[in-house]
C-alpha cells in the first residue's frame, strides 16, 4: 500500500536512480512529492479542431498519426516530419534530432498535441510540440488542461513529475488526511488539505489556484507560530537557570570597557543594556542581536561573556566556520586574558584533550555540538555567531548540554524585519545595532564590465604600490556551488595560477579555500595580516565574519552568481578600518538586468535596504537564500503578507488554548518535522 510516508523509491517507475535525483529536489517520500508544488502553469485547456487552428494560439489538438518520416538533411541534421489528422483536417508536426520518436509515435495511434501553432514554410504546423498518447482509461496529464510546470532538476522533467503525481492522485486515489480541526477550517474559510493539494496539481481554473496556495501557506505559518508558542511556554516554565548579578559587577564592567581601544557606539551600549537586563529576569534570555556587517556585534557578545564569568559561570561560543572560530578565539584572548579568563578553542581538528574545567570561555565550530561538556560545568551563557547558519535543533542541543539552562545570545547580520520576527518567533527578543562605529567610510562599490577588467587590475597594482605594499586585497573566486566542493577548489586554483603568473607577477599572492588544513588556513590569514601576502585569493568561504581591518579592496569575480545579500556580506570583509575601501564587482555579463542588479550595491550600503531591493527583484522565496535555512525559511509564504501572519497567530493561539495537541496527532507530527528539518545546518 502506498501511503504518505512511503519512500518515493518504492513507487512504480521510480526506483533507486530516480529517487536519488528526486532527493536533490528535497523529495524523499510520497508526501514530499505531493508537496512539490508547481512554479507555474501552461494553459492548454483550449482544445481546437485542426481546421480552426490559428497562428500563435496555445492549444491542445486531438488527432490520429498518419505518417512518420525521418528526413536526413545534407548537413547531417535529422528532421522528423509527422503528419496527423482529425475529422476536419491535416497538420504537420516537426521535430528535430529525435529519430527515436518513430518508436513512440506509431501510425494509427491517437495523440494529444500541445503547443503554439506556427507558420513553418508557409504552412501552419506544430514545431516540437508536447505530445501525449491517448489510451483508454488513462486521464490526460499533459494536455487539455492547465498543465503544471514544476521545479526540475537534471533527469527530472515536469512531464515525468506529472506522470508520477498523476498516478498517485488519479490511479491510486491517494487521500491526504486533514491535519487541522474542522472548526479552524471553517473559521478561516480554508480548503481541506487534500482538496488544496489536488487543486495545485490539477487545477480546475486559474482562480482556484490561489485559494489552494493560501491553504499551504496558512499551514506553514500556523506551524511556525505554534512551535514558537510552545517554545515560549517551555522556556517560561524553566526553573533551573542562573540569574546573573549585574549591580555588583558594574565597576568591573566599567574598568573593562574603559580598557577597550574604542568607545562603544550608542547602539552597542543599548544592546548591551538589554542583554544585561535579560540576565536578571525570571526566565533565561533568548535574544537575537542583529546588526549589519562590521557593526561590532562581537564585542557586545564578548562583554556579555565577561559578565557571565564575573558571576562564576562559563560560556560556550559557537561559530559556523573554523576560520571564524579561530578569529574569535584570538579576539577573546586579546581582550580577556589579561583579565584572568581562560579561553579555549575546539574545532574538528583539535585533539580531544580533556577540557573538563580548564576554561572560562570555550569557542568552537560545530565540533562543540559533539563535545562532552560535563554536567558539573556551570554554563551561564551560550553565544551563537551567524545564527542563521545553524538549525533550531542544533542550537537547542547545545543548550541541553548543561544541567542548568543557559542564557542564549544569537548574532546575525541577516536582516529579519522586526515585525515578522516578533510575530512569528514570539519566544525571541531582538536587539538591533543600527549604526557603524564612528569614522567608517562607505565602501565605494563599482560593477566592472569585461572591457574594464584590465584597467581595474592596473588600478589595484597602483594602489598597492603607492601604499608601500601596505594595502591588502581580497580576490573572491566565482561561486560554483552552494557548498564548497572539489570543483570550486579546482577553479579557484586555476584562477590563482592565472593571477599569479599573468596579472600580478610582482606581488605576493596566497590562495585560501575550504579544503585546506586548518593550520594552513590560519597561516595564510596570518601572512595576509602581517603583510607577507598582498593579495589573498579566496573561495567564497571568507564570506562570513572574517575581520581584517587593514584589508581595503575586495574584488569579486562573477559577481552576478551571488545573491545581493551575499555580496553585501562579502563586501563587509573590507571597510572595517579607517581607510577608504573599495569593492569591485566583476561580471562578464552585459545583460542590462544583471548590471542593474549589481548597481543596487553601488547605491546602497545598508544590509536591510539591499535585502529589500533583492526581495523586489527576485521574489520572497530567495530573500534569505537557500543556504540560510534556519527557521526563517518559508516555502509557500510571502513575508510581506502581514495579514496572514496575524491570522495564523490568532489561529495558533486558538489551537493551543482549546485543543490538546495529543488529539491532533497529524499536526503534532508536522511540528516534530519542523524540528528535524531544521537540524541540518551548513
Ligand atoms: P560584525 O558585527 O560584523 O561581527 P565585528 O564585531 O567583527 O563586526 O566588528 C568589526 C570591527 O569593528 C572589529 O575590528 C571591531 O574591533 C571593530 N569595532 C567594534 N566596535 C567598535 C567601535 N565601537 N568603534 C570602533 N571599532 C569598533
Ligand atoms: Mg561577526
Amino acid at each position: 500500500m502506498v501511503t504518505l510516508t512511503t519512500p518515493v523509491g518504492n513507487l512504480n517507475m521510480v526506483g533507486p536512480i530516480y529517487s536519488s535525483k528526486l532527493q536533490k529536489l528535497g523529495i524523499l517520500t510520497v508526501e514530499d512529492l505531493l508537496y512539490h508544488i508547481p512554479n507555474r502553469y501552461e494553459n492548454y485547456s483550449l482544445v481546437s479542431k485542426i481546421n480552426s487552428l490559428q497562428e500563435g494560439e496555445s492549444v491542445t489538438v486531438f488527432a490520429k498519426i498518419d505518417k512518420f518520416i525521418n528526413i536526413y538533411s545534407k548537413s547531417g541534421k535529422k528532421i522528423q516530419k509527422v503528419q496527423v489528422s482529425d475529422e476536419t483536417g491535416i497538420i504537420d508536426i516537426i521535430f528535430f534530432n529525435s529519430p527515436f520518436l518513430k518508436n513512440i509515435l506509431k501510425t494509427g495511434s491517437k495523440i494529444a498535441l500541445t503547443g503554439t501553432v506556427k507558420n513553418y514554410l508557409n504552412k501552419l504546423s506544430f514545431i516540437a510540440p508536447g505530445y501525449e498518447l491517448i489510451k483508454e482509461n488513462n486521464p490526460l496529464l499533459h494536455s487539455s488542461r492547465l498543465v503544471p510546470i514544476y521545479p526540475e532538476t537534471q533527469g527530472i522533467t515536469s512531464k515525468w513529475l506529472r506522470s508520477r503525481i498523476g498516478t498517485l492522485f488519479k490511479k491510486l486515489n491517494i487521500e491526504v488526511p486533514e491535519i487541522l480541526p474542522e472548526s479552524i477550517l471553517k473559521k478561516y474559510n480554508l480548503l481541506a488539505l487534500n482538496k488544496a493539494l489536488n487543486t495545485l496539481h490539477f487545477p480546475e481554473s486559474q482562480n482556484s489556484i490561489q485559494k489552494a496556495k493560501d491553504r499551504l501557506s496558512f499551514d506553514e505559518l500556523l506551524i511556525a507560530q505554534l512551535s514558537s508558542i510552545i517554545r515560549k511556554k517551555t522556556s517560561e516554565s524553566i526553573k533551573n537557570f542562573y540569574i546573573l548579578k549585574i549591580k555588583k559587577n558594574l565597576k568591573a564592567l566599567k574598568m573593562f570597557t574603559d580598557s577597550l581601544p574604542f568607545v562603544l557606539t550608542f547602539s552597542q551600549k543599548k544592546a548591551l543594556t538589554e542583554i544585561l537586563n535579560d540576565f536578571t529576569k525570571k526566565k533565561p534570555m533568548n535574544r537575537l542581536l542583529q546588526g549589519d556587517v562590521g557593526s561590532g556585534k562581537t564585542i557586545v557578545a564578548l562583554i556579555a561573556a565577561y559578565i557571565s564569568y564575573l558571576n562564576g559561570y562559563k560560556c560556550l561560543f559557537m561559530a559556523p566556520t573554523e576560520i571564524l572560530a579561530k578569529q574569535h578565539y584570538m579576539t577573546f584572548k586579546s581582550y580577556l586574558e589579561s583579565f584572568g579568563l581562560k579561553i579555549k578553542l575546539i574545532t574538528s581538528e583539535t585533539t580531544k584533550t580533556s577540557l573538563t574545567n580548564s576554561y572560562d570561555i570555550l569557542i568552537g565550530t560545530h565540533a562543540l555540538l559533539f563535545q562532552k561538556i560535563g554536567k558539573s560545568n556551570q554554563i551561564g551563557l551560550i553565544i551563537i555567531d551567524e545564527q542563521q547558519r545553524f538549525g533550531v535543533e542544533q542550537r537547542a542541543s547545545l543548550r541541553r548540554k548543561s544541567k542548568y539552562f543557559p542564557h542564549l545570545l544569537s548574532l546575525t547580520a541577516t536582516p529579519i524585519p522586526r515585525t515578522i520576527a516578533l510575530t512569528l518567533y514570539s519566544d525571541l527578543d531582538m536587539s538591533i545595532i543600527d549604526e557603524l562605529p564612528k569614522g567608517r567610510l562607505i565602501v565605494k562599490t563599482f560593477a566592472v564590465p569585461p572591457q574594464k577588467r584590465i584597467s581595474a587590475y592596473n588600478w589595484i597594482k597602483k594602489e598597492i604600490i603607492s601604499s608601500n605594499f601596505q594595502k591588502k586585497v581580497f580576490i573572491i573566486c566565482p561561486l560554483i556551488e552552494e557548498s564548497e566542493t572539489l570543483s570550486s577548489v579546482k577553479s579557484a586554483k586555476k584562477e590563482f595560477e592565472h593571477l599569479k603568473t599573468e596579472i600580478f607577477q610582482n606581488f605576493n599572492l596566497g590562495l585560501i579555500h575550504g579544503k585546506l588544513k586548518s593550520a594552513d588556513k590560519q597561516s595564510l590569514i596570518n601572512q595576509f595580516k602581517n603583510g607577507k601576502i598582498n593579495i589573498l585569493v579566496a573561495t567564497p568561504i571568507v564570506e562570513v565574519g572574517i575581520d581584517i581591518p587593514q584589508a581595503s579592496i575586495i574584488l569579486i569575480e562573477a559577481a552576478d552568481r551571488f545573491g545581493l545579500s551575499q555580496l553585501h556580506q562579502l563586501r563587509g570583509r573590507v571597510g572595517r578600518g579607517v581607510d577608504q575601501s573599495y569593492c569591485l564587482l566583476f561580471t562578464d555579463s552585459t545583460n542590462v538586468n544583471v548590471l542593474n542588479r549589481l548597481r543596487i550595491l553601488e547605491k546602497y550600503n545598508l544590509g536591510i535596504k539591499i535585502a529589500e531591493k533583492d526581495l523586489h527583484n527576485r521574489g520572497p522565496g530567495d530573500l534569505w537564500g537557500k543556504r540560510q535555512h534556519g527557521e526563517f525559511s518559508l516555502r509557500f509564504t510571502d513575508f510581506s503578507d502581514l495579514y496572514k501572519i496575524k491570522t495564523t497567530k490568532e489561529a495558533a493561539h486558538l489551537i493551543y488554548q482549546n485543543y490538546d495537541l495529543k488529539s491532533l496527532p497529524l499536526l503534532r507530527q508536522k511540528l516534530e518535522q519542523v524540528k528535524i528539518s531544521n537540524r541540518s545546518g551548513d
